[in-house]
């Protein structure tokens, strides 16, 4: 039994030192990630679910590793998040997204506003208030065209502090939403409190409408509490004609998914632009 006791303990530190190396692997690559210019940004298009209307986009990461291709963002966020990395590299969205709303606006495009998602660690880590502020004055972006986006996870775990951080990134004239709702547990009292614009349906509730009943009702009550709130509210993850027709019949006020649109390069994003401005 002993000696079956060893083996086993073995075969997880085998597997155990396996990822391991594979994140202390991915780590240094992702050090020399930005150098190389390796990163690349994609815009989601969100539109207004009255009139299908295009509204802004949702910046999200992409990783072109020279020699592994695509590396999709649950593989490496955690990583940055462990090392601290997301500190220079959510900047680095942040300055390229807002760089790129204002080269659309510009440009004479109607583009309302650019969603960033701002990591736990950036708030904990970094004084994410300077950054924002430097950034607006670096890219000229006017701070009505800047969303950013903090899972509602995080925000509870340290609600109280976060309060004040959210107002003072809110004074600065930018907007804030809550990603993932749903999933993160708030407690009521404190929601009526954040300094927020919008809540953000996560995707685990719509993605099985209209075969999940339960999710129907939660996804009704979130609108309705949303509402009540005044806040906007979201509905990520869309993928179907049938899913996008029961939220606009609950009076969801904004759509994201697969069914308006996949994430695309900046080239891409643009010609839906020029699209959507043809009357
Ligand atoms: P998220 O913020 O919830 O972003 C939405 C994710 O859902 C994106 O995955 C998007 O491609 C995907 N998605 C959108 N519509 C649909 C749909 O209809 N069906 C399905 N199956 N998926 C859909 P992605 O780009 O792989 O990003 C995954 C997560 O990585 C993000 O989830 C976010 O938490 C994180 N992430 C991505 N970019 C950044 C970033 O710049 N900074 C930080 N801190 N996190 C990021
Ligand atoms: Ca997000
Ligand atoms: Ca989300
Ligand atoms: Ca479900």
């Amino acid at each position: 039994a002993k000696e079956q006791g060893r083996g086993i303990f073995r075969y997880y530190d085998v597997r155990l030192t396996e990822r391991a190396r594979e994140r202390l692997f991915l780590e240094s690559e992702l050090r020399d990630a930005l150098a190389r210019e390796e990163l690349i940004v994609h815009y989601q298009p969100q539109l207004a679910l009255a009139d299908d209307r295009l509204i802004g986009a949702e910046a999200l990461l992409r990783w072109r590793h020279r020699e592994h291709g695509l590396i999709p963002p649950d593989k490496f966020i955690s990583i940055a998040e462990d090392s601290g990395l997301i500190v220079a590299i959510g900047e680095w969205v942040l300055r390229s997204a807002c760089r790129q709303a204002k080269q659309w606006l510009d440009a004479g495009h109607d583009f309302q506003r650019m969603a960033v998602n701002l990591s736990g660690v950036q708030i904990e880590r970094s004084d994410i208030l300077a950054t924002v502020t430097q950034v607006l004055a670096d890219t000229g972006l006017p701070p009505k065209h800047l969303e950013l986006e903090i899972t509602e996870t995080y925000i509870m775990q340290q609600a109280q502090l976060n309060v004040r951080i959210m107002g003072d990134l809110r004074a600065l004239g930018v907007t804030l939403a809550i990603d993932d709702f749903g999933t993160g547990q708030s407690s009521l009292g404190y929601l009526k409190r954040l300094p927020v614009d919008k809540l953000k349906i996560d995707r685990s509730f719509v993605m099985d409408i209209p075969q999940d009943s339960n999710d129907m009702a939660i996804t009704r009550a979130i609108i309705a509490l949303g509402h009540n709130l005044h806040l906007t509210v979201l509905a990520e993850g869309i993928e179907t004609a049938e899913q996008a027709a029961f939220l606009k019949e609950l009076g969801c006020d904004e759509a994201q998914g697969y069914y308006y649109g996949r994430p695309v390069d900046a080239e891409s994003y643009l010609k839906l632009l020029k699209e959507s401005a043809r009357p």
